[in-house]
């Protein structure tokens, strides 16, 4: 058998990602475990092309349509097949010539590819929690008619997985999803009121991609992942608990019938689950710096306040009620901190624009894949209504 053969073919999407360039380094200090079939990205044109020259993938996308002749024009020379658009995602998850799908896109725009990928059987490191947020009991139905293992990317739920190795057989008592806290623990209202893009882009622990930097400091981030666990885990609600631990050591925990607490632990550096999710079921060494216990001799452990952060709150309330309300937080919030971050609305007019959107959109029960986009469209525009575009 060649060498070439037992390498696992890896499709980035969301290359030029916080998550995809990790991938990418992950890629590169392994090369004889994987190789670069897909890359993807949206508008960073300049550095898919850098990436396309060093990885030579079979072929690549970008999405903005208008920088197609650019990365032709660079990459004329390569027998690199180059795609362009959203259709085009689809297109490529069709493929037969990759193993996993590394799925780094962020949002909403992840959901189609990456059910194309499950569609296909392909095995997915998932980091784009929104799909599962979003339609969580569609994707994880397909996923077992079609046998596509899901592997979380996402700390938390990499931790959780870890810890459920070899527990097949065993009842899961409750889960424990910790979190930082982000860059305003500990503030009051009157504080956050004021806080500006660059000041919440700031987090202390994990350098990261916008949407997900500001969801950390308003802790809707830990919302959309208690509904990711409960799709992955295949939880109740009343089975997900979250505690702020500031020193992101414990990544999370899993509590056993028998009452048993198991937690992974480690530096907070994302190439580790990367490359967890893209070994599995190997672990691979790697020159990660260790945890030393001497230099984080205290780890603490404290309730979130769900009072000031209340993007948890309704996030809470959002996987309760079930149906498309999730589909539809999560849409409410990703045109909430789109606006933010062009600093069109404050901190705290997020939460005010996924609550009243989460109160006007219509609600379904049971939503089909069809629906389900609706309802994302539906709450966009209405959230988009509230705030001067
Ligand atoms: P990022 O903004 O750094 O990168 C996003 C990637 O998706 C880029 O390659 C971009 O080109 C692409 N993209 C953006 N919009 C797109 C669109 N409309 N269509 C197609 N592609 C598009 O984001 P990130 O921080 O790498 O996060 C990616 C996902 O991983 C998110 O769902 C996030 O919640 C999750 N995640 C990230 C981290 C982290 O440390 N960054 C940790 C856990 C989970
Ligand atoms: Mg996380």
């Amino acid at each position: 058998m060649s060498d070439t053969f037992l390498k696992k073919r890896i499709a980035v999407f969301g290359s030029t990602g916080s998550i995809g360039t990790q991938a990418l380094d992950v890629i590169r200090t392994n090369p004889t475990l994987f190789e670069t079939e897909i890359l993807t990205a949206q508008s960073n044109a300049e550095l898919l092309i850098q990436q396309a020259l060093e990885f030579k993938p079979n072929a690549v996308v970008i999405g903005d349509e208008g920088k197609y002749k650019l990365v032709q024009e660079a990459l004329a020379k390569t027998d690199i097949k180059i795609f362009a658009g959203e259709a085009a995602l689809e297109e490529v998850a069709d493929f037969d010539s990759y193993d996993m799908m590394l799925a780094g896109i962020v949002g909403f725009a992840g959901l189609k590819p990456t059910l194309k990928a499950v569609q296909k059987g392909k095995a997915i490191g998932l980091a784009n929690k929104e799909t599962l947020v979003v339609a969580g009991d569609i994707v994880m139905q397909q996923a077992v008619v079609y046998q596509a293992p899901i592997i979380p990317v996402d700390s938390e739920h990499s931790a959780i997985f870890q810890c459920l190795v070899g527990e097949t057989r065993n009842k899961i008592d409750k889960i424990i999803l910790t979190a930082s806290g982000g860059p305003f623990i500990g503030k009051k209202p009157n504080f956050l009121v004021n806080v500006k893009r660059d000041h919440a882009l700031r987090h202390p622990n994990w350098e990261m991609g916008a949407k997900i930097s500001i969801d950390s400091a308003t802790l809707m981030n830990k919302g959309l992942e208690m509904i990711e666990a409960k799709w992955l885990f295949n939880l109740k609600p009343e089975q997900i608990q979250v505690v702020i631990h500031p020193q992101s050591i414990i990544h999370s925990m899993v509590q056993f019938e028998d009452g048993s607490i198991k937690a992974q632990m480690g530096l907070p550096d994302m190439k580790l689950p990367i490359q967890y999710a893209m070994a599995f079921p190997i672990r691979i060494p790697n020159e990660f710096p260790r945890l030393d216990f001497k230099k984080n001799a205290s780890l603490t452990f404290e309730e979130p306040d769900v009072k000031t952060f209340r993007n948890l709150a309704i996030a809470i309330d959002a996987m309760f009620k079930g149906g498309n309300m999730p589909c539809i937080l999560n849409a409410a919030n990703e045109i909430a901190v789109w606006a933010f971050l062009h600093n069109r609305i404050g901190f705290l007019d997020m939460t005010a624009v996924v609550e009243k959107t989460m109160a006007h959109t219509t609600f379904i029960e049971k939503p089909t894949l069809e629906q389900y986009f609706e309802s994302d469209g539906e709450a966009r525009n209405f959230a988009a209504s509230m705030i001067k575009m």
